[in-house]
């Protein structure tokens, strides 16, 4: 296997569960409830990455293709604080773009592409990844087309991992899974193109106040446990 490097997580039990933190050459993904914390999670990336591999980071830059409109400049630069990074320079240190449809999320990673060819980047962004997917094609009649497009979209990001020694980071959504009776009610969304296509799975659920748990789901090569994280001023800490 290709040489890998690791991001920080900024979370000690997190990075330990991960095997050192998020991989490159690999998609991760991120999947919970609202209010879980996936977005907070892609934002404190954003920010260790440009710390020092001594520190956990790559000492390079980010991408970020937002879809739902929940980027914070405020909280990158709060984060970033916490971290000794100066605000503005780790603000300017991400790539930011809206994603306005699918078709334009997609067109987004082309232009990822010539991004990361010119510039130090290790860690692209798609919070959320399944969204415009969703209620571009609902009902049952457009699943196909969907499921086709999204496959293609997370192949590309996959592909962009791999040649350009990159970790991806994508969040997804859970729906409710009606026929289960006993067991977890909620399943994530985007069915096996996002089983298949996303090399580690993140589980995240809310708990008590600001604390959050997360699991690894669906790996064959973690161990099932889960660790709990706070969301703070300062970030995600343990
Ligand atoms: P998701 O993307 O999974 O819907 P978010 O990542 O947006 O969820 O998480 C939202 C949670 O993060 C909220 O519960 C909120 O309390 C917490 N949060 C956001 N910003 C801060 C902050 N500055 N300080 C503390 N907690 C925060
Ligand atoms: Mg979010």
């Amino acid at each position: 296997r290709k040489k890998i490097r690791r991001i920080s997580t900024g979370v000690r039990s997190l990075d330990e569960l991960l095997g050192g933190g998020i991989e490159t050459r690999a998609v991760t993904e991120v999947v919970g409830e609202f209010g879980s914390g996936k977005t907070q999670l892609c934002h404190q990336l954003a920010v260790m990455v440009q710390l020092p591999e001594e520190r956990g980071g790559l000492g390079a830059k980010a991408i970020y293709i937002d879809t739902e409109n929940t980027f914070r400049p405020e909280r990158i630069m709060q984060m970033a604080r916490a971290r000794g990074l100066d605000p503005d320079q780790a603000l300017n240190n991400i790539f930011y773009a809206r994603a306005y449809s699918s078709d334009h999320q997609m067109i987004l990673v082309e232009h990822a592409k010539s991004i990361v060819k010119q510039h130090n980047v290790a860690l692209i962004v798609v919070d959320s990844v399944i969204a415009h997917f969703r209620s571009e094609f609902p009902g049952r009649e457009n699943l196909a087309e969907r499921q086709q497009k999204l496959n293609k979209h997370v192949a590309d990001l996959l592909r962009l991992a791999d040649a350009y020694d990159v970790a991806v980071v994508i969040t997804n959504q859970v729906m409710a899974q009606p026929d289960v009776f006993f067991g977890n009610p909620l399943r994530p969304a985007g069915g096996n193109i996002l089983a298949h296509g996303a090399t580690y799975r993140l589980w995240l659920r809310k708990s008590k106040e600001n604390i959050r748990i997360v699991k690894i789901f669906d790996s064959p090569y973690h161990p099932e446990g889960e660790v709990s994280f706070r969301i703070t001023e300062e970030g995600l800490i343990d």
